[in-house]
């Protein structure tokens, strides 16, 4: 097991869109340890394959409802409904949080590691880390939530700092 670096705002990787996996091996197998583990250390509730670096349709995420860790592969949302405003963070934005709208339910169709097909349902915690990871997949990021305004703002901020200009 090893804690990951975990890729910051500004790496190209994180605005890929990763690749399915077709065959669950020990490579990924050892990959989703990996994950949990800097999950943990990090810490978070969620993280995606990409935010290591792997642009791969796999996450892990704990929605602290005493379950623990679990994993998805190649998951899908296939419901949501109602809407909710949650002071979102991300482990590749560290140290800032927006209030982000997004729908209050999710429902989620994902392989677990032994290949078999898994559903992840919920609101609250549950129903946010579940977007917010799947987004990640499809090389999203949070800001992309804000409106337009207020996103631009903050990509300004982003790109300053990442020049080092604050
Ligand atoms: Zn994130």
């Amino acid at each position: 097991m090893a804690i990951l670096p975990i890729r910051t705002f500004g790496d190209p990787v994180l605005r890929m869109k990763t690749k399915p996996v077709d065959e669950i091996d020990d490579a990924v197998r050892s990959l989703v340890k990996d994950m949990i583990e800097t999950m943990y250390a990090a810490p978070g509730v969620g993280l995606a394959a990409n935010q290591v670096g792997v642009s791969r349709r796999i996450a892990v995420f704990d929605a602290q409802d005493g379950l623990g860790a679990r994993v998805m592969i190649n998951p899908e949302i296939v419901e949501t409904s109602g809407q909710f405003v949650y002071d979102e963070g991300c482990l590749s934005i560290p140290n800032r949080y927006w209030e982000i709208e997004r729908p209050a339910f999710a429902r989620v169709v994902a392989l677990d590691l032994d290949g078999n097909e898994v559903e992840y349902s919920g609101d609250g915690l549950m129903g946010r880390v579940l977007q917010h990871e799947v987004a990640h997949l499809e090389g999203g990021l949070l800001i992309d939530e804000l409106p337009k305004r207020v996103r631009k703002a903050v990509l300004r901020e982003l790109r300053d700092e990442n020049l080092g200009l604050k």
